[in-house]
């Protein structure tokens, strides 16, 4: 090993001058010296790091000692805070490294000067939503005494607040230098606070949109780093997907109708055909939502009626003709911009409707925030792989979750980095004993009507050894609604608090299961992921089915559909290693450090009955298997009350 890593791991290092609590151990030092290599080489690394690793730290030394500069992406905004914010400046300090470190956001996330003003000046546009005018005032005050202009401080504005476009700028209408605001624009100041950084740290959806010069981007991120090192990266395929593909949103198109008619407003002019040419458009766009009865959900365009696609070419040319008059205008910048992003708007509808069904898949999705027509390529591996060949700089991969079993090639072939480097890091945790893996025998097959039932049948002489202290883990929102049905029938009168999914918002539901420490909660989606809870509050998790996509989500067709059109094997490339990866995220739930314990229960029976199923279990931390619920309802109570231990439940076998 490095003589630096030697010198900061050991036992009487800096580190563990610095905290608390630190411990050695050999796997965190172990991926340190891979990073390091990697940015010392400029070269890629995909890194699979077991849950108690303490990768943020591994990744992040090498960081710091390589004087590269450094932008550090991460999968959400609480990592992204807590690195900024503590490890980064805790682990410069341990080190006695000055670093500089800028948070950059998207621009969707800092106040736009020039469109406050315009949104005060035209308050009449703002939309009829209860409360706006009154938000709008206190923007206002904030504003004058902002330093950061950063929206997050702004901790009433609802984050489906319609006010949010009107204050907040996008690539396409952002004025840039000839804006009247340029030299007191938070955006610009924030962007040259991280070109002035050692160390950046953003997130995916900006690094990615970045890559793909897309609205909330800057475009200019990259140029300047030696490394990335993306954290959480297992998202980072799908989030990908999405920004190369294209979108043309419906809210986007009534923005610019706003803003022209409040931009010909704030400069006086009057232009009664451009007037009528923007009330024309507004008069599409509600035919268009009305074309398409379907409530809210996504359609695939094959799907969409003559009705809507016939419109398509009407708005388009509506846009085009738009462009034009504003251009022949002649008034300052904000209508020169208005024009262009006209035409923008223009030119990526007829770009949709135009796209071949052969390189991706072209959708439509309705939601509470309006309608958006997208285009997702089957493939993005070899954009991704241009933009890492395209220059000298180390990415580095990093998660819990890349590998199904021994073989990154599922997770290296998403990013088109086949070649790179990989390494996989066991957890240090001693799962032999501080877990057990429980499949109930005799489970009927998923659909089974009796499924949900029997599943909290299962789950029941666990939950009351252990009197609670268990996430119920669904894979739909139908089977999360049946689990509660069931559990309550089984117990009636539970014993232990009951939490569903949905009842209050994720952060305050999981600080309230924290708090009660015997809570049982039921959830899906969100919770599978990202959810830290230590100590004896969490000593159940239970999955109920193994946690295949649904097959009838535009997004998955697409993908599939690629993979099949190379000749490729959908199930085996793609939906098989995706649930690996997902059931992974759920079962690293448990185990968050060395003192836990619990049970893992996976209800599906098909774990054990398919041949796939090895698959799965090869993947699952190395714990015992158990098949009787006496025998993991006994290992809970010897955990949970030591001094009434009997004798050792043991396991009935060890994959
Ligand atoms: S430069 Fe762009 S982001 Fe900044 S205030 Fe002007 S329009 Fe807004």
């Amino acid at each position: 090993m490095n003589s630096d890593y030697q010198d900061i791991f050991r036992t009487e290092g800096p580190l563990a001058l610095a905290l608390p609590h630190y411990a050695y151990r050999p796997e965190q030092a172990l991926m340190a010296k891979a990073v390091g290599a990697a940015l010392a080489r400029l070269t890629p690394l995909i890194v699979e790091a077991g849950t108690g690793t303490g990768k943020t730290f591994a990744y992040l030394i090498p960081a710091l000692l390589s004087g590269r500069s450094v932008i550090i992406s991460t999968g959400t905004r609480t990592l992204q805070d807590q690195l900024f914010r503590r490890d980064v400046p805790m682990l410069a300090k341990a080190l006695g490294l000055p670093v500089k470190i800028a948070l950059l956001k998207g621009r969707t996330n800092y106040l736009c000067r020039h469109r406050l003003d315009l949104a005060t000046q035209q308050g009449s546009l703002l939309g009829p939503e209860r409360g706006v005018t009154r938000m709008l005032a206190r923007v206002s005050r904030w504003a004058a005494t902002t330093k950061t202009g950063d929206l997050a401080e702004l901790t009433d504005l609802p984050e489906q607040s319609s006010l949010w476009p009107s204050i907040t700028s996008t690539r396409e209408n952002c004025l840039g230098q000839e804006c009247a605001q340029f030299s007191r624009c938070h955006v610009f100041d924030a962007r040259r606070n991280a070109q002035a950084a050692d160390i950046v740290v953003v997130n995916h959806h900006l690094l990615l949109a970045d890559l793909a010069l897309k609205e909330e981007g800057f475009g200019d991120l990259l140029p300047g780093a030696e490394a990335v090192i993306l954290d959480e990266a297992h998202q980072v395929p799908d989030i990908a997907a999405q920004f190369f593909g294209q979108v043309w949103s419906v809210r986007q198109v009534q923005v610019l109708m706003r803003d022209i008619t409040a931009e010909l407003q704030a400069a006086a002019i009057r232009a009664p055909a451009i007037v009528e040419a923007v009330i024309a458009v507004d008069g599409y766009l509600d035919r268009l939502r009305f074309a398409l009865a379907r409530g809210a959900g996504r359609q695939e365009w094959s799907d969409l009626p003559d009705a809507f696609l016939d419109l398509l070419p009407d708005i388009e040319n509506a846009l085009s003709d738009l462009a034009v008059q504003l251009e022949n205008l002649g008034g300052g910048a904000g209508t020169a911009n208005c024009s262009r992003r006209a035409a923008h708007v223009a030119n990526t509808l007829a770009a949709l409707r135009e796209l071949s069904d052969d390189s991706g898949l072209r959708w439509v999705e309705t939601g509470t925030t309006g309608m958006t027509l997208q285009f997702t390529p089957f493939e993005i591996a070899e954009r991704l792989r241009e933009y890492v060949e395209s220059r000298p700089c180390a990415w580095v991969f990093t998660s819990a979750t890349l590998a199904i079993g021994e073989d990154f090639s599922h997770f290296a072939a998403r990013i088109g980095l086949a070649e790179a480097r990989t390494l996989r890091i066991d957890s240090p945790f001693d799962y032999a004993n501080q877990a057990r893996l429980f499949l109930p025998p005799r489970m009927p097959e998923p659909q089974d009507a009796a499924f949900a039932d029997k599943f909290i049948d299962a789950c029941a002489p666990l939950l009351q050894a252990s009197g609670g202290r268990a996430f119920l883990l669904y894979t739909s929102y139908r089977g999360l609604a049946e689990g509660v049905r069931a559990l309550k029938a089984r117990f009636p009168e539970p014993p232990f608090p009951v939490l569903v999914q949905g009842e209050a918002p994720r952060e305050a539901l999981l600080n309230r299961f924290r708090e009660l420490g015997n809570a049982v909660l039921l959830a899906t989606g969100s919770f599978w992921e990202g959810v830290d809870v230590k100590g004896d509050a969490l000593s159940i998790v239970a999955i109920d089915k193994l946690p295949f996509a649904a097959p009838d989500d535009p997004l998955l067709k697409a993908r599939l559909e690629g993979i099949r059109r190379r000749g490729g094997n959908p199930f085996f490339e793609y939906q098989l290693p995706q649930a690996v990866l997902a059931l992974k995220q759920g079962v690293g739930r448990l185990i968050r450090d060395f003192d836990d314990f619990g049970v893992i229960v996976i209800g599906d029976p098909r774990i054990r009955s398919k041949a796939y199923g090895r698959v799965f279990l090869e993947s699952m931390p190395p714990s015992p298997v158990v098949s009787e619920s006496a025998v993991a309802a006994q290992f809970l109570s010897d955990r949970l009350h030591p001094r009434q231990r009997a004798a050792p439940a043991d396991a009935e076998s060890l994959r």
